[in-house]
């Protein structure tokens, strides 16, 4: 088949559950995407949730939204794919691992016969390391065309944490989650700061609380962020808005090409002395029109290298 030029401001989403059409919402009210188009195993769902989102079209900019199927991908920058189940009370996101493989190999055969090779497949369904990896062993793409939203997400929340306890707007604290979208991830506190200042000289600054607090504060403030979709789904049984901001901001980075540095989940060949090979996971990564095309290594603490080193080993026995 003659491959279509790629329509740059078009996203195609797979899988129009809660996390799906959250995305889908967000990337019509606020995003780079003028095109977006709905893909699910339950049609009526995807006309019924295109429907009502076109509703909001005129009371927000003009987009084109619409349900479809395989062949919309052909010319579609970006797909992102959030079919899957999704964790119930109690489970793990790696206790999704066989059903969600069975299901994105269904995805990926429907998707063979369209695929364009300028596309970005964006990963979200869980467990997003493992099947980011799982994926790139199927579809014909380069790596840096392969991603997932990985801990974009857990960023954030950290970055909320961290602005919660100093007053300072999360927009302005570099903070960085890596690892793992999962159990095994990390927040590096050796590496986030606030206006140049390291977040451990910051703190001193501030004097609210003795040095052998604040650490026990980081350790708490990471222990929230890994255990906080646990947190939700106890209430809410989802999650859902948190991914579809973080999805929204990968999309604009793409879209824009802004090489934005965000821990979406990458593929790392080899890194820290080869102690790090051949997994997806997430770290600092720059995010332009190609992907995620570079990723950034600062100097991490030991003990943090160790745990990341940890976190890459512990996906690959999945492999
Ligand atoms: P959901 O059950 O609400 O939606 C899943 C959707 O996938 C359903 O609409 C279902 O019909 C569809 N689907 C199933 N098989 C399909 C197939 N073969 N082809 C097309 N569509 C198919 O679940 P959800 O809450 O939207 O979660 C979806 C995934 O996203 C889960 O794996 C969840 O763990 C993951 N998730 C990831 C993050 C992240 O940060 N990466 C955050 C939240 C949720």
């Amino acid at each position: 088949m003659k491959r279509k030029e790629l329509n740059l401001r078009k996203v195609v989403v797979i899988g129009d559950g809660m996390v799906g059409s959250s995305i889908a919402y967000t990337l019509l009210l606020q995003s780079a995407a003028t095109n977006v188009v709905l893909i699910d195993v339950n049609v009526d769902k995807t006309i019924g949730d295109a429907l009502d989102m076109n509703h909001a079209v005129s009371l927000s900019s003009p987009k084109e939204i619409k349900a479809g199927d395989y062949s919309d991908i052909v010319d579609a920058h970006i797909i992102i794919i959030t079919a899957g189940a999704n964790q119930k009370p109690g489970e793990t996101r790696i206790d999704l691992l066989n059903k969600n493989k069975a299901i994105l190999h269904s995805i990926a055969d429907q998707m063979l016969p369209y695929l364009n090779k300028d596309s970005i497949i964006l990963m979200v369904t869980n467990p997003v390391d493992i099947l980011t990896y799982y994926m790139s062993t199927i579809l014909p793409l380069p790596h840096e065309q392969i991603i997932g939203s990985g801990t974009v997400l857990d960023s954030g929340r950290l970055k909320y944490l961290i602005s919660e306890d100093t007053g300072i707007d999360p927009r302005n604290i570099h903070a960085y989650v890596i690892g793992e979208h999962g159990d095994s991830e990390l927040a590096a506190f050796s590496v986030t700061s606030i206006a140049g200042i390291s977040i451990l000289d910051f703190c001193k600054s501030c004097g609210k609380c003795k040095k052998y607090i604040h650490l026990e504060k980081y350790k708490q403030m990471e222990k929230e962020v890994v255990n906080s979709a646990y947190e939700i789904i106890n209430r809410k049984g989802s999650t859902y808005y948190g991914i579809a901001a973080a999805t929204k901001k990968i999309v604009d980075a793409i879209i824009n090409d802004t090489h934005s540095v965000l821990t979406v989940s990458s593929y790392i060949k080899s890194a820290l002395d080869g102690q790090i090979s051949d997994v997806y996971l997430s770290v600092p990564s720059v995010v332009s029109e190609r992907g995620a095309t570079k990723t950034l290594w600062p100097e991490y603490s030991l003990e943090e290298k160790n745990k990341l080193i940890d976190s890459a080993n512990k996906l690959k026995q999945y492999y």
